[in-house]
């Protein structure tokens, strides 16, 4: 069920509830009331009728007469007089008898002096009545015609304006719940118009209500979707770009080298660029592989713990043995700990991370040259990746750390401009932080910091 109609109904019960009680209450206090007040009357007329009979001796006959002659009311009560032996000294009507009077009814009402009870519509009131010394016991029944004509006319009224409130109460409740949700169906409508061709469509949030809250909180999270959506984009435009580059080199050079007869030494220099260029693609599709996993959910990653020092010293034989031109340096400033530099991590990830810092250090200088320096402060390992070589501008150092972006300084060196994103997301893989300061022809330097053991 909707909330608007859950609210409607919620309310409508409520009032509904509240107002039937109210009904309730009024209905029975009249109730009562009228019933008391009307065997109080019963009550005063039995005694001026005794009255009549035992004081102004008036016959019984002319009392009885009185009574035939307005017995087709049912509001005229009907009266007896007993002594408290049970003898009848006075009916109105003996063939008529609304009441039937017992001994067992007589002594009750001696012994309590007073009892009032229904039979039917009819109301009886039984008293003791002293009179001159004597006790005397009366009885008198009538209906309330009137008190429950009343009784009925309050009733329908009741239940007349109970059911007209009821609806009008709905028909309220119905108008300010859909008023009080309508910025949600708004908010609803409009969602359904997002779609992923259209991510840049905002939700009105003005004001500073809940659902103001709300619209801010989706449109904040329709940033965030259209930012990765962007670079997803971008990430797939930037790997088409990167693959077709080398592939359109290589496929140039063939069909040029295939077009007629060339000496030998020609078809060599031709599938030398040909390796080259796949080259470029086996780096890259690795340096794209690395990338995914790096992506991985960390639970998913296998970590131990493992020694920096000797993934370090990994990493550079395994660029030394690509590039034997390299000249890699390995500086501990502390002495020996093995703590100091064990962490809990992926060694295949973080050695991907080293070669990363290391080639770039080489690559981006001349002589090709890094030295890397181990310590450690506090809870951290620090490595240093410093090169002297040319540096890089002010502009580019805030966006080197996003994929496949490449400085001004890439005519220098090849690359794809993935190695940093990885490495960067290697490290705070292993909780770390990479940092990096740089200056124009004066050499770079990286610094790593990981938690260790
Ligand atoms: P790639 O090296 O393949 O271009 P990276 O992601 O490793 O991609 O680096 C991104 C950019 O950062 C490089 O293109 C370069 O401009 C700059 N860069 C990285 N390391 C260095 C360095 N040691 N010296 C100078 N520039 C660097």
């Amino acid at each position: 069920m909707k909330i608007r109609n859950r609210l409607t109904l919620l309310f409508t019960g409520m009032i509904a509830a509240l107002l039937l009680l109210f009904a309730w209450v009024v209905y029975v206090s009249y109730s009562h009331d009228r019933e008391d007040e009307y065997y109080k009357t019963l009550q005063q007329q039995a005694v001026t009728k005794a009255n009549l009979l035992l004081d102004a001796k008036v016959s019984p006959e002319v009392l009885q007469l009185i009574y035939k002659n307005t017995a087709g009311s049912r509001s005229q009560e009907e009266v007896a007089v007993y002594d408290t032996a049970f003898n009848l000294l006075y009916h109105d009507a003996v063939n008529i008898d609304k009441v039937k009077e017992t001994r067992q009814m007589i002594e009750e009402i001696i012994k309590n002096r007073e009892i009032t009870f229904h039979t039917g519509r009819l109301q009886v009131v039984g008293f003791l009545y002293p009179h001159n010394g004597t006790d005397y016991i009366i009885t008198a029944a009538a209906e309330d015609e009137y008190g429950l004509r009343q009784l009925q006319h309050l009733f329908r009224t009741l239940a007349i304006t109970f059911l007209v409130a009821v609806v009008f109460v709905f028909l309220v409740a119905q108008f300010f719940s859909r008023q009080a949700l309508k910025p949600v169906s708004d908010m609803v409508d409009k969602v359904e118009d997002i779609t992923a061709t259209n991510l840049d469509l905002r939700l009105a949030a003005a004001g500073k209500d809940e659902i103001a809250e709300l619209a801010q909180t989706f449109n904040r999270m329709l940033d965030r979707l259209e930012q990765s959506f962007d670079a997803q984009k971008q990430f797939v435009s930037n790997i088409s770009h990167e693959l077709r580059t080398p592939l359109t080199a290589m496929m140039a050079e063939l069909e040029i080298t295939a077009s007629r007869d060339r000496p030998a030494e020609e078809y060599r220099q031709s599938m030398r660029h040909a390796i080259a260029d796949a080259q470029r693609l086996v780096k890259l599709s690795n340096s794209l592989l690395d990338l995914a996993k790096a992506s991985y959910d960390p639970s998913e990653i296998n970590f131990r713990e493992i020694r920096l020092d000797e993934v370090l010293m990994d990493a550079r034989s395994a660029i030394l043995q690509a590039h034997p031109e390299y000249k890699i340096n390995v500086v501990f400033e502390e002495a020996d700990d093995d703590d100091m530099v064990s962490v809990n991590g992926n060694e295949y990830l973080l050695k991907v991370a080293f070669i990363n810092l290391l080639e770039n250090g080489c690559k981006f200088s001349t002589p090709p040259e890094t030295t890397v320096t181990v310590t450690w402060f506090k809870a951290h390992t620090i490595l240093r990746f410093a090169d002297e070589g040319i540096g890089m501008s002010k502009e580019d150092l805030p966006h080197i750390f996003t994929p496949f972006y490449r400085g001004d300084n890439r005519p220098y060196a090849d690359g794809n401009g993935i190695g940093l994103s990885l490495a960067l997301k290697i490290v705070r893989l292993h909780k770390g932080n990479i940092s990096v300061v740089s200056k124009p022809g004066h050499g770079t330097t990286f610094t790593v910091e990981l938690p260790h053991i």
